[in-house]
């Protein structure tokens, strides 16, 4: 008998990214579109989703479908509600994928994907209380506390970036200052290079230089490395979790960032002589993340 397949599929703001996994999370098969633009109509990014996700269904038929979307998804998966990158505004998207598919769909955001997919088959594999961090542009997370995700009342658990870090601090993209994410991000990286070097280098560039051994660049990753612990530590403090999952494009570093970060949190964290503090790892699924993770809800039931 041909054992059960999944698909999932990450809707970002430039491509859809579709991948089929068997029973075990393996992935069998990745497929990509190009997204249709912001301003696009709703159904032609629900067409593409079909569309990516009929690309690497054709040699195995699915059991259930996920979906893993950038922005707000409210908390019982059937409604996307706003993202910047997305065309889509408070829309039905499971009840009308589900249609336009043909099979069982389920819907969440895409930390919660990303942190899911790590914690049954990435870094955070064995565990079952996980906090993630994805530090890329901004910062991303989420929570998984006994083996479920914690999404909140509304579905809008896990923003961890808008935490208010300094009061009266830098000002924020969200319209508050000093948010956490104004000192750990790409952005944060960018800012504290140019004050050092008097030049503007991206993300990339800091990272390739920090990796050559450049002292301004390794300084830049110790200065949002300790904020990522000091940040980490209130996580730690609120949820109790077993590991610390890191992801995003400026973790890609590793322990440049992730060294000072378990030092800021152990210099943060009350009591560390007589409890548990948890590890800080590297998330290890990469890009593809999202859209595991959203095959392994269909799998898991949405949990
Ligand atoms: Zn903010």
């Amino acid at each position: 008998m041909d054992p059960d397949h999944w698909i999932g599929v990450d809707v970002g703001g430039t491509k859809v990214l579709a991948v089929r996994i068997a029973a075990s999370g393996d992935v069998e098969q990745v497929a990509t579109r190009p997204m249709p633009g912001r301003t696009a109509p709703e159904s032609a990014v629900e067409q593409a989703i079909a569309d990516a996700a009929a690309d690497v269904s054709l040699a195995r038929p699915p059991v259930a479908l996920g979906i893993s979307a950038a922005g707000l998804v409210d908390a019982a998966g059937e409604n996307y509600l706003f993202g910047a990158h997305l065309p889509w505004r408070d829309a039905p998207v499971r009840k009308r994928l589900e249609e336009l598919t043909g099979l069982p769909v389920v819907l969440d955001n895409d930390a919660n994907c990303a942190a899911w997919a790590e914690l049954t088959a990435g870094a955070a594999r064995g565990f079952d209380s996980a906090v993630m961090v994805t530090i890329g542009t901004g910062i991303g997370g989420a929570l998984v506390l006994g083996g479920r995700l914690v999404r909140g009342a509304h579905g809008l658990a896990g923003e961890f970036g808008h935490m208010q870090a300094v009061p009266g601090g830098l000002a924020c993209e969200c319209g508050l200052h000093g948010c956490w994410e104004q000192y750990c991000s790409g952005r944060a990286l960018e800012r504290v290079t140019r004050v050092a070097l008097g030049r503007h280098l991206d993300g990339p560039e800091v990272t390739a230089m920090a990796l050559a051994g450049n002292e301004v660049a390794r300084q830049a990753f110790a200065s949002i490395g300790l904020w990522l612990g000091v940040g980490t530590a209130a996580l730690v403090s609120a949820f109790d979790p077993q590991v610390v999952v890191v992801g995003g494009g400026v973790s890609a570093v590793g322990d440049l960032l992730l060294a000072p970060a378990r030092a800021g949190l152990r210099e943060s964290l009350q009591g560390t002589d007589h409890r548990p503090v948890p590890e800080i790892v590297p998330a290890s699924l990469g890009p593809e993340a999202g859209a595991i993770g959203a095959a392994l809800l269909a799998r898991d039931g949405r949990p």
